[in-house]
């Protein structure tokens, strides 16, 4: 769930990701081809390297800059609308 960058209401974001990195041994020659093939990204093996922050890095690069909904479902966003303004109730009111 993210915060819409509009109406600060919760979007749904499915996240599914899949990524293939290329462990180098310290020191190892990075293979020629890592700048052309995105589907693998080379990263150096450590003794202690730590795959929570790995996964992290990867989900947040997955995650959209600015999130919204298409359409904003608050109210605020709905009562600037057509037929939804506080006037025309009152105006409705004052008839009867
Ligand atoms: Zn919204």
């Amino acid at each position: 769930m993210l915060c819409c960058q509009r109406c600060l209401g919760g979007v749904k974001f499915p996240l599914a990701i899949r990524s293939r990195l290329q462990l180098m041994a310290p020191g190892e020659d990075w293979p020629d081809d890592d700048l052309e093939d995105d589907s693998v990204d080379a990263i150096t093996a450590e003794a202690d390297l730590m795959v929570q922050s790995l996964v992290e890095d990867e989900v947040l690069l997955a995650l959209p800059i600015a999130p919204r909904h298409e359409e904003c479902e608050s109210p605020l966003a709905s009562a600037s609308g057509h037929g939804a303004s506080p006037f025309a109730a009152l105006a409705d009111l004052k008839k009867h």
